[in-house]
This record gives structure tokens, sequence and C-alpha cells, in this order.
């Protein structure tokens, strides 16, 4: 199961590698991509109830689908709310991480699907690193749901006007984990002017729920460099993932 791991690990940089260089590696995977098991103490379980107003998931994408707070409601094409496993059945104790981007781009705006082009091909190889799929156990959002023309990084006010659906859906979700994408997404979470490379890689505390920041996987198909920094990112809170699915069982 660890060297399985391990190679989802590796193919990840592998696949980031083949985005930026454009060619296919042979060589076998490295013995050094090995996973290690992190000992760390684990951040027990968000306990939260409230769901701002919504009761269920649906009513959350209801709420976004017909909203007009801000001026981004007349350019949309569609809405995005976000996409996992809690869209199927409802009410999902099966998520174990959230993803929160910053907004919908082009393809997402088209599609009304969260991380759909090639940033979000990416970030899909990145989870199935870690074990994680938007398909079975993780849910993938983004903080403003409606796109910023031009692709312009969502305004303060835009982020504040999208809060409560966002919140909404982390009380009724309840993941074990966040990952926060970016800059834009981690700011506003975290609400800091900090930069994400000094922020990328920490674990931060958000309402009970350990939050990690990485870098944006469209980040990462623009620049080579990031990929390993990105690689032992993923490593850590994979740990600490694991560490608490342990704790849990
Ligand atoms: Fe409403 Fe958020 Fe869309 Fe603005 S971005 S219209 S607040 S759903």
């Amino acid at each position: 199961m660890q060297a399985e791991s391990s190679e989802l690990l590796y193919r990840f940089f592998r696949t980031a590698s083949e985005y930026l260089e454009g060619y296919h590696r042979a060589e076998p995977y490295p013995e050094t991509f090995y996973p290690l098991i992190s000992q760390e103490n684990a951040v027990s379980e968000a306990e939260s109830d409230a769901s701002y107003g919504f009761e269920a998931i649906t009513a959350v994408y209801d709420g976004i689908a017909q909203c007009t707070a801000c001026a981004l409601s007349r350019t949309r094409k569609n809405t995005v709310a976000g996409e996992g496993p809690a869209e199927l059945s409802g009410l999902s104790d099966a998520v174990d991480v959230m993803v929160i981007g910053e907004a919908p781009g082009a393809d997402e705006d088209r599609l009304g699907h969260p991380f759909v082009g090639r940033a979000g091909q990416l970030l899909d190889k990145m989870l199935e690193a870690i074990q994680l799929s938007r398909k079975t156990n993780c849910y993938i959002t983004n903080v403003v749901k409606c796109r910023p023309p031009h692709n312009r990084d969502p305004a303060p006010e835009e982020c504040a006007g999208c809060a409560d659906f966002l919140q909404a859906q982390i009380r009724l979700i309840k993941p074990k984990m966040i990952l926060s994408a970016g800059r834009v997404a981690t700011q506003h979470l975290l609400q800091t002017t900090d930069g994400i490379g000094r922020l990328r890689g920490r674990f931060f505390d958000y309402n009970g729920i350990p939050l990690m920041p990485i870098y944006h996987p469209s980040a990462l198909l623009r620049n080579e460099n990031l990929k390993r920094p990105a690689w032992e990112d993923l490593k850590r809170f994979r740990d600490r993932l694991l560490q608490i699915r342990k704790d849990s069982e």
C-alpha cells in the first residue's frame, strides 16, 4: 500500500513535468518516494451544527443558483457551486477533504463544474496521489461561485458576498481537512495579507479543521520550480490525514 501511494505521488510530479515540458518519462519510480508516516498530533474533527440557515447542500446550491448579490451574477453563464460525493446523496460523511479555490474560470463557467480545465486535471492528479477523488471522498469548491470577468481575482467584497455559501458548505459537509488552493482563497479564509509562498505547507486551524494552503495547480503549470515544494506539502497533508483517519477508527 505504501509503495502504491508513493507511485501515485511520484506520478503527480511526473504529470506536472509533462504539462510543462511536453514529454513522458519512462524511468521507474524511485525508492526515495516511499511515504513517511507522520506521528504529529492530529487535530480533532470540527464540531459544527450551524449551517447558516441552509438545512441541506441542495438548498445551498439553490441559493447560489438564484443569487444576484453581486455584479458577477450579470456576467456569469453558470454558477459553480461545488462538486463531490456529498452532492450525490445530500449530506455525506464520506468527505475527508474539501479543496477551496478562488473562483470559476472560463471552462468552469461554461460547464458549471469546478476545476475542469488544465489546472483542474492537474488537481485531480494531485488528489489521486494522496488517495483523494472528487468522486469518492473529496469535495471541490471555490470561495466565489461566479466567474470574475477576464479571470481577474475576485474582489474582497465579492468573496465576502459569497462567504455564507462557503460557510454553509463547510458546516454541512464537515470535511476532516481543508486544502486552500492559491493566494486568493488562502488570504480570504485566513484573513491575512501574507503571500502564498509564506503560508503554503503550514497547518492552520480553521474553526477546528486543519487547513493547509498549497500552491494553486495553475501556478505549478506555470512554474516547474514549485513542484518540489508542492510535493513536500502534499506529503505532509497526506500524513496528517492518515493520522486523523487512524485516530477516528
Ligand atoms: Fe452571489 Fe457569490 Fe455569484 Fe456574487 S459570486 S452573485 S455573491 S453567488
